[in-house]
């Protein structure tokens, strides 16, 4: 921008230069703002109809599934899934509207860490009936953190080791006490990431490109909040992945029992 070799360039100048770029910058970061609001609002403004559509299609699906309308029911079944797919998403991003101003609230509390990772594995071994998930648990016991956000990070790593990887490959989730702190790893045999991309996927809004995205849909949020969460509580996120060969990412939190 400025060659400070040049005599030409005076005080004056100088100063003129670094007004213009302290106004770009509080331009940009209105701009920031702007989207941040934006993507606020709008996150919220579709949450409230998503919650009224789930309820009347869970009400329908009773109803059609006690009259023996098994296929509608079957449908409402499946209009059930979509709407939490999208509710996911659009929790996803009020979260990350809530990260960027800095008011995201954490409950913090005592749990049973072993039951959390069990009854999450669980629900989503329920749910992908084409991928098996192998549990290497230890004993971890309770721990200080917010539950529920925990589940959310583990929900996220589990979900991305299924989407990214074949039908009937194996996932391995495992769970230990390493050095006073957890430490849990997700490793799949998917597609991999390459290796100058292993940071950028924690970034928001971050896709490996060349991955078909038709094929794996997502917002690229899923892991920027992980790696939030994560920092939150005190721990780390990380990933080590070859491409083609799969990927595993690996948190620890501090135990604060
Ligand atoms: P999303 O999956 O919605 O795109 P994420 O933030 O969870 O968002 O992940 C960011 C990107 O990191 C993904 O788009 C994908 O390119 C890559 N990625 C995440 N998890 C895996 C995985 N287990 N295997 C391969 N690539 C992954």
């Amino acid at each position: 921008l400025l060659d400070i070799t040049d005599k030409k360039n005076t005080e004056e100048e100088l100063r003129e230069i670094n007004k213009k770029l302290e106004s770009a910058l509080e331009e940009q970061k209105d701009l920031q703002r702007q989207k941040d609001d934006f993507l606020g609002i709008a996150s919220h403004e579709l949450k409230t109809p998503v919650t009224s559509l789930k309820a009347y299609t869970q009400v329908l699906q009773k109803i059609l599934q006690k009259k023996g309308d098994l296929k509608e029911a079957e449908m409402m079944r499946k209009m059930d899934a979509q709407l939490n797919r999208l509710t996911n998403l659009i929790g996803d991003l009020l979260d990350v509207t809530k990260m960027n101003s800095g008011r995201i609230e954490f409950n913090s509390a005592h749990f049973d860490f072993d039951e959390m990772l069990r009854s999450v594995i669980e629900e989503l071994q329920r749910t992908s009936e084409k991928h098996r998930i192998i549990e290497h648990l230890g004993e971890v016991g309770f721990v200080t953190a917010d539950r529920e956000r925990i589940g959310q990070v583990m929900t996220n790593l589990i979900s991305n080791a299924i989407k990214y990887s074949p039908n009937h490959s194996e996932i391995k989730v495992s769970s230990e006490i390493r050095e006073e702190e957890v430490l849990v790893c997700v490793e799949d045999k998917g597609i991999g990431i390459p290796q100058d991309k292993l940071q950028k996927v924690f970034e928001q809004f971050y896709r490996v490109s060349g991955q078909m995205q038709h094929t794996f849909p997502g917002l690229g949020l899923g892991l920027y909040i992980s790696a939030e969460i994560i920092k939150r509580e005190g721990g780390r996120l990380w990933v080590n992945s070859r491409e083609g060969e799969g990927s595993t990412f690996c948190f620890t939190l501090p135990l604060k029992r």
